[in-house]
C-alpha cells in the first residue's frame, strides 16, 4: 500500500464526522441560500427573504465611518479589544432604557450578535451539557451549539399565538441542561414576551438551577430590541434572572449587518462578575478575535441614538398584514423584529415558495425554521416590493385554494 498513511485518513474522517455534525443543522438554509430560486435569480425582484437592507443606508451612518476612519493619534489602528469608549456609551445607553446601572467594564464588544452568542456558549459549556433553544428558531443556533460541544434540545413555540411556552421549558430541563436561549422581540414569530413571562422563567431557571447545583444560564439574544412597533415596548429578560447574558447587535437597529458590531453585557446582578469577565475576553481572543473593528467601536457613541426609520417599518408591517389578509391569508400581528409569518396557502411551504419566485416573488419556507405550513417575510422590502408583490400574494392564494 505504497504511500497509504492510516494516520491521515483517520484525521480526515475525524474531520467530516465532525463537519457533519454542525453542518447538518445548517443544510436546509445552505441549500435554499444557496440553490433555491432567491440564490440563483437574475434580477432583484420583490426580495423579502432576509433582514437586509433593500434601500441606501442612514446618511448619518455613513458620515460616522467617515468621521472616525481618520487617524487621531499613531494608535488609531493599533490592536483595540474593548475600546473605552464604546463601553462606556453602551454602558450608559443601557442604563438610560433599562434603569439597571451596567457597568462599562461589563461590556465585551463583539462582532455582532453571532459572535456574541458563540462567546457565550463557549464560557459557560462543559462537553455534552445540553441548550435549550426555542423552535422555531434563528437558523444558527443548533449549529452553534453543537460547535461549542453542547447539545442542542429545541422546545416547539406553539402556534397560533407563539406565546413563551413557560411549561415546556420547564419539562425540557434536565441535570445536563446549561442554558437556556430566549430571543424578544422573536425572530421569525415578532412576538415580545411579556414582564410576567419572563419573570416566570427566571423562577423555573432558579429552580433548575437550585436542583442541579449549578447555574442553568440565560442567553437574552436581543437582536430585534430596537426594532419594537407601538404601543409595545421591550422589556429585558435579563432584568428577572441574575444568571443571564444580553446580547445584541447594531445590525438590525441601523439596517447594516455586513458592518459586524454588537456587545454581550453582563449585567449588574450577575455575581462573581469579575470571572466571567475574564472568560468572556478569553473566548473572544481564541474564537478569532471577536472585537469589532477600531472605527466601529469608535463610532458607537455616534450611532447609539441612530435607528432605521421605525415608522415607515410600521406601515410597511401594516400594508402587508392588511393585503394579505384582504387576499385570505392568515396571519397574527408582530409586535417587533422585521418579519411576517403567515400560514402558507398551500402545506407545502417549499412548492409555494417556488410558486412566488416564478413571479419573482422571494419568501423564506417555514421548512428552514422547522415551521413547515409557514413562510416568513421580511419588511426590509422596500414600498415599491411590496406593492409589486401583493397582487402576487393574492394570485397564488386563489391558485392554491383547492
Ligand atoms: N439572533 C437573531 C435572532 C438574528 O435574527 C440574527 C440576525 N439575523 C442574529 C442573532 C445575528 O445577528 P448579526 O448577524 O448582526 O450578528
Amino acid at each position: 500500500m505504497g504511500g497509504f498513511d492510516l494516520k491521515e485518513v483517520t484525521v480526515t474522517h475525524h474531520l467530516a464526522e465532525q463537519n457533519d455534525r454542525i453542518m447538518a443543522p445548517m443544510m436546509p438554509f445552505m441549500r435554499f441560500f444557496l440553490e433555491g430560486a432567491w440564490g440563483n435569480r437574475t434580477a432583484p425582484g420583490a426580495d423579502f427573504v432576509a433582514g437586509n437592507p433593500q434601500e441606501m443606508p442612514l446618511p448619518g451612518f455613513t458620515a460616522a465611518v467617515r468621521r472616525w476612519a481618520e487617524p487621531q493619534d499613531k494608535d488609531w489602528f493599533a490592536y483595540k479589544e474593548n475600546v473605552d469608549s464604546a463601553q462606556e456609551a453602551v454602558a450608559s445607553a443601557l442604563r438610560g432604557r433599562t434603569g439597571m446601572p451596567f457597568e462599562p467594564d461589563d461590556i465585551s464588544m463583539t462582532t455582532g450578535a453571532f459572535a456574541g452568542l458563540s462567546i457565550c456558549m463557549r464560557t459557560l459549556l462543559d462537553p455534552g451539557d445540553e441548550v435549550v433553544y426555542l423552535s422555531p428558531p434563528w437558523f444558527f443556533y443548533e449549529s452553534m451549539i453543537v460547535s461549542a460541544g453542547g447539545v442542542p434540545v429545541g422546545v416547539k413555540i406553539p402556534p397560533p399565538d407563539f406565546d413563551l411556552p413557560l411549561d415546556a421549558i420547564a419539562a425540557a430541563i434536565t441535570e445536563r441542561t446549561r442554558i437556556v436561549i430566549v430571543n424578544t422581540p422573536h425572530n421569525p414569530t415578532g412576538r415580545m414576551y411579556p414582564a410576567d413571562d419572563l419573570e416566570r422563567l427566571a423562577q423555573i431557571l432558579a429552580g433548575a438551577s437550585e436542583r442541579n447545583g449549578r447555574p442553568v444560564w440565560l442567553l437574552s439574544d436581543e437582536a430585534y430590541n430596537r426594532i419594537v412597533y407601538t404601543p409595545n415596548e421591550h422589556v429585558s429578560p435579563v432584568a428577572f434572572y441574575p444568571h443571564s447574558f444580553l446580547i445584541y447587535t447594531y445590525g438590525k437597529q441601523l439596517l447594516t449587518p455586513g458592518e459586524r458590531v454588537g456587545y454581550v453585557a453582563l449585567p449588574p446582578s450577575m455575581p462573581d462578575r469579575e470571572s466571567v469577565r475574564t472568560a468572556v475576553f478569553a473566548q473572544s481572543l481564541v474564537v478569532g478575535w471577536a472585537f469589532p473593528n477600531a472605527i466601529q467601536q469608535y463610532m458607537i457613541g455616534d450611532l447609539e441614538g441612530m435607528t432605521i426609520d421605525l415608522e415607515h417599518l410600521q406601515r410597511k408591517r401594516d400594508r402587508m398584514v392588511e393585503g394579505l389578509r384582504a387576499a385570505g391569508y392568515e396571519l397574527h400581528v408582530p409586535e417587533g423584529a422585521f418579519y411576517l409569518l403567515p400560514k402558507s396557502p398551500n402545506p407545502d411551504d417549499d412548492a409555494f415558495t417556488e410558486r412566488l419566485a416564478q413571479d419573482e416573488v422571494y419568501i423564506l419556507p417555514g421548512s428552514i425554521v422547522e415551521l413547515p405550513g409557514y413562510f416568513r417575510i421580511s419588511i426590509t422590502a422596500s414600498d415599491e416590493m411590496i406593492e409589486q408583490a401583493l397582487p402576487v400574494f393574492e394570485k397564488a392564494f386563489a391558485e392554491a385554494m383547492p
